[in-house]
């Protein structure tokens, strides 16, 4: 019996992990534990259907457990609020593989707590490995942890690094392009939230999607993949590829290209970073190859979309610049997302503050906490002194 903790289970990410668990066989695969944060009714939904109850439900937002009745839960569940029972639940020793799907830096200290206990962490949370990468790697290799990426791209990457033991040369990272792939730089000056939040291809949270419409999406991809592949940034290409089945493709020195095909649908990389090594048949739906298909790729438009450059530039910094940046585009995307600033200055206000920290190569956890919240606070400045 696997046991599975799914930190998030109420997000996009969270309620595709919980669909693909639901069609894996039951007398191997358990939900063991769950959290939510503000949606706790459909929380308490997605728990009704599983059998058997979890043993430890974590409601992380302890004014939206207050207004639920508590009754909605079963009563051979432990029920634990707060942010400090994410950390329990990641870490518990009953649990073998832990699902990280809360999204932002929210998810950081319940993500190494998976990490530091030596679990299988299925990370769909990338923004943990932008703002502590060197901390991640550190636990890992401490507690014999297992990390395994359930962003698209990270796990074509990994599927297709399958493919040889000698080294990849280049890893080629697609991107749709988002909504506004085809937009000029004034149209997205005019951006709504509406149009931001409208991609293409894929279904997801408001926050990844609109940072999929800047692009820093793929900049955080960048980051993660040199630190879940152990690659220099210059290793990295970006290929804008709309149609979103290609999801990577890795070169090795023969100059051979594997690339790893699917529809868009994060149910196949959720699943198969449960299930790796083996693979289980799975409810995304599968390539219809009877249908004439076109596929095209181009280069990426870094005039367009700076924060591309941005993310090659944090990537090669390391140290204190991922969780500055971080830490601004969530701040900036709020704000954006709120309605109070430009679609056009949150990728600005990325790069102001990492050009006004002082850089330090080797932070300790401590220092990038204190350099998130730093960051958070120089935006929202920023924003009340108009200076957007
Ligand atoms: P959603 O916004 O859909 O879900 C976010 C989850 O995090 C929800 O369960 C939410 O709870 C929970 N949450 C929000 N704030 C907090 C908090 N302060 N404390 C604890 N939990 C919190 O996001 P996605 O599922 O789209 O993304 C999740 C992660 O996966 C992100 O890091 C994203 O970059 C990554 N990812 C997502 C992809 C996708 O297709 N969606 C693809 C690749 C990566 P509640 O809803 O109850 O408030
Ligand atoms: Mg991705």
């Amino acid at each position: 019996m696997r046991n599975v903790a799914v930190l998030g289970a109420t997000g996009s990410i969270g309620t595709a992990t919980l669909d693909v668990l639901a069609n894996l066989p039951a007398q191997q695969w358990r939900v063991w534990g769950l959290s939510g944060h503000a949606k706790l009714s459909q929380l308490a939904d997605s728990v009704a259907k599983l059998t058997p109850a979890p043993e430890l439900i974590v409601t992380s937002s302890a004014k939206a457990a207050a207004e639920l009745d508590a009754d909605r839960w079963p009563s051979s569940s432990r029920v634990r609020v707060g942010a400090e029972a994410l950390v329990e639940l990641a870490a518990d020793p009953a649990v073998d593989i832990v699902v990280a799907a809360i999204v932002g830096r929210a998810g950081l200290e319940s993500t190494l707590a998976a990490v530091g206990s030596g679990k299988r962490v299925a990370l769909a949370n990338k923004e943990t490995l932008v703002v502590a990468g060197p901390v991640v790697k550190q636990q890992q290799v401490a507690s014999g942890a297992e990390l395994l990426p359930v962003d698209s791209e990270h796990s074509a990457i990994f599927q297709c690094l399958q493919a040889s033991q000698t080294p990849a040369q280049r890893i080629i990272l697609t991107s749709s392009g988002g909504p506004f792939r085809t937009w000029t730089a004034d149209q997205m000056r005019e951006a709504s939230v509406e149009e931001a939040l409208a991609h293409p291809t894929w279904q997801m949270g408001p926050k990844i999607s609109v940072d999929s419409a800047t692009m820093m999406n793929k900049a955080l991809e960048i980051i993660e993949a040199c630190w879940l592949f152990d690659v220099p940034a210059e290793s990295i290409e970006v290929m804008i590829h709309p149609q979103s089945v290609i999801h990577s493709m890795v070169e090795f020195i023969d100059g051979s290209v594997i690339a790893q095909l699917s529809p868009p649908d994060m149910r196949l990389p959720i699943q198969y970073a449960l299930t790796y090594p083996e693979r289980s048949v799975c409810p995304a739906p599968r390539l219809d190859c009877g249908q004439r298909m076109d596929w095209t790729l181009e280069p990426a438009d870094r005039e367009r979309f700076p924060a591309l450059a941005l993310g090659f530039e944090v990537a090669a910094a390391g140290g204190t610049a991922g969780a500055v940046v971080n830490a601004a585009n969530e701040a900036a995307v709020g704000l954006f997302l709120d309605r109070k600033i430009r679609f056009t200055d949150i990728v600005p206000a990325c790069r102001r503050a990492l050009e006004q920290h002082q850089h330090e190569r080797h932070p300790t956890l401590q220092r990038l906490i204190e350099l998130d919240q730093w960051a958070r606070a120089e935006v929202q400045r920023w924003h009340c002194g108009a200076n957007f």
